[in-house]
C-alpha cells in the first residue's frame, strides 16, 4: 500500500510463503498471503527503520536523526511543543500544532498527557528471542504450541533465522534466572525442531520482553497518539508493525482534515479512535487469549480439528494470524458452519471408503 514493498524485497529479505501451528496432535498449515499480497516478510528493525526513514525523507518530512526529545511543553492544558537534544548536544525548542507521539510503548508523550486508558491487561506473556544462522526454514514461518509454553522460528535478513520462546508471565521471574535453559527447554518440547537448533548457531545474546496490553485515548489538546503509545498488545501475533502502518495512515488523514479545515481536530481524530479500535478489537481479544498460553477453549480445538486437513480453512487460519483476515471474519458462524460441515463430509466419505475396504 505505502509502495514499499519492493524495496523491502530488494534488501534481501527472504518472502515467507506459509504459516504452520504445530499444536501437538496436528498441524494447522496454509499460506499467509492473499492475491493482493502473496507472501509474507520478517525485516530486521535495522533495515527496516532506514528504509521507512528514508522513503519518509524522500516523500518530504525533515528527519532528525539521534534527536532526543526530553519534554513536553504546555500551555494551559494544551501540548504546545517540545524540548529536546540535538545529536551534537544542542538543546532545542520546536513549537507545533500538533504534537504526535510515535515514541512506542515508553512513549514520554502518552506519560505527559495521561491518557485515559481502556481494556488494558497486564502481560500475559515473556519471551526470549536470538538470531540463528545455520537453520534454513524455506520460506516458512514454523510455530509450536504446548501446554504453558510456545516458540516460533521465521526467517530473516543475512541467512539468519529469529527463534523466538515464550512462557506465561507468572514465570518470569523464576526463569529470568536461567534464559538459555529455559528457552532451549522450552524448544525440547518439540524434538525434530530441537533436534534443527542443536546444528545451528546462535548470532546474537537472548533479548527479552514482556508488553502490557491497553487501548488509549488517541487525542487531546494539541496531542495525538500512534501506535505502540496509543494502542499495544502481546507480540506473539506478531501485529504491530502491520499496526503503525494502520495507524500512522488513519491518524495523518485526520489531522490533514483537521488542519485543511474539513474537519474540527475532535471530529477527525475522534473517528481515527473509533475506526482503529473497530478494526484491532477482535485482533486484541485473541491475541489476548493467545498469550496465556492456556490450551485453546474446547470450541477452538474443535474448530481447529476440522479445519486440519481441509486447505482452505486452514489457509483461513493462518491469514488471521497474518492480520490478513480479521478473527471476526475467520470466526463468522457461516464460516465455523463450513468448517465442520466440510469435516463431516470428509468424514462420511473415510467411512464409506473404509466400509467398502475388504
Ligand atoms: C519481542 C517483540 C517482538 C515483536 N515482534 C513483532 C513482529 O514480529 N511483527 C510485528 O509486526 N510487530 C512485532 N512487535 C511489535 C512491534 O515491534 C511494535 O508494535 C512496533 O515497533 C510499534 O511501532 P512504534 O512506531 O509505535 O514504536 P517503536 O517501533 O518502538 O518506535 C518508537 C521510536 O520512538 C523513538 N523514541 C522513543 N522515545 C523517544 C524520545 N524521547 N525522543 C526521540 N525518540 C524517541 C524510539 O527510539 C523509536 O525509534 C514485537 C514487539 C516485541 C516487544
Amino acid at each position: 500500500m505505502w509502495g514499499l514493498l519492493d524495496r523491502l524485497v530488494a534488501t534481501g529479505c527472504p518472502p515467507i510463503h506459509t504459516y504452520s501451528f504445530d499444536f501437538g496432535p496436528f498441524t494447522i498449515a496454509g499460506a499467509p498471503g492473499t492475491d493482493k499480497s502473496p507472501f509474507a516478510c520478517c525485516p530486521r528493525r535495522t533495515i527496516l527503520d532506514k528504509l521507512l526513514v528514508d522513503a519518509a525523507a524522500e516523500s518530504g518530512a525533515e528527519i532528525r536523526q539521534g534527536f532526543v526529545v526530553e519534554e513536553i511543553l504546555f500551555e494551559d492544558d494544551r501540548a504546545v511543543g517540545i524540548k529536546g537534544r540535538s545529536r551534537h548536544g544542542g538543546s532545542v525548542t520546536e513549537h507545533a500544532d500538533v504534537i504526535a507521539g510515535a515514541d512506542g510503548r515508553h512513549s514520554m508523550v502518552s506519560e505527559a498527557v495521561c491518557p485515559e486508558q481502556y481494556r488494558e491487561k497486564a502481560p500475559l506473556l515473556a519471551g526470549y528471542y536470538s538470531y540463528w544462522s545455520g537453520l534454513p526454514m524455506n520460506g516458512r514461518f514454523e510455530s509450536y504450541i504446548r501446554d504453558k509454553r510456545g516458540f516460533a522460528a521465521v526467517p530473516t535478513h543475512d541467512g539468519l533465522t529469529l527463534v523466538i520462546a515464550g512462557w506465561p508471565y507468572a514465570e518470569f521471574e523464576k526463569n529470568k534466572q536461567d534464559i538459555e535453559g529455559s528457552y532451549l527447554k522450552t524448544i525440547e518440547l518439540a524434538p525434530a525442531f530441537a533436534d534443527r537448533l542443536r546444528s545451528a548457531t546462535r548470532q546474537a545474546p537472548f533479548a527479552g520482553t514482556a508488553v502490557p496490553n491497553y487501548f488509549r485515548k488517541p487525542y487531546g489538546p494539541g496531542w495525538a497518539l500512534v501506535e505502540d503509545a496509543g494502542y499495544n498488545k502481546d507480540f506473539i501475533t506478531a501485529q504491530g508493525i502491520l499496526d503503525a502502518f494502520r495507524d500512522a495512515e488513519l491518524c495523518a488523514t485526520a489531522l490533514d482534515e483537521s488542519f485543511s479545515g474539513a474537519r474540527p481536530f475532535d471530529d477527525a481524530m475522534g473517528e481515527y479512535q473509533h475506526t482503529r479500535d473497530a478494526q484491532v478489537g477482535a485482533m486484541y481479544d485473541f491475541t489476548c487469549e493467545l498469550a496465556t498460553l492456556e490450551p485453546p477453549p474446547p470450541e477452538l480445538q474443535q474448530l481447529l480439528q476440522a479445519a486440519h486437513g481441509n486447505q482452505a480453512a486452514m489457509d483461513g487460519f493462518v491469514r488471521l494470524n497474518a492480520g490478513t483476515i480479521s478473527p471476526t471474519e475467520f470466526f463468522a458462524p457461516q464460516n465455523i458452519e463450513a468448517i465442520f460441515a466440510a469435516a463431516a463430509s470428509r468424514a462420511h466419505s473415510v467411512g464409506a471408503i473404509g466400509e467398502r475396504a475388504p
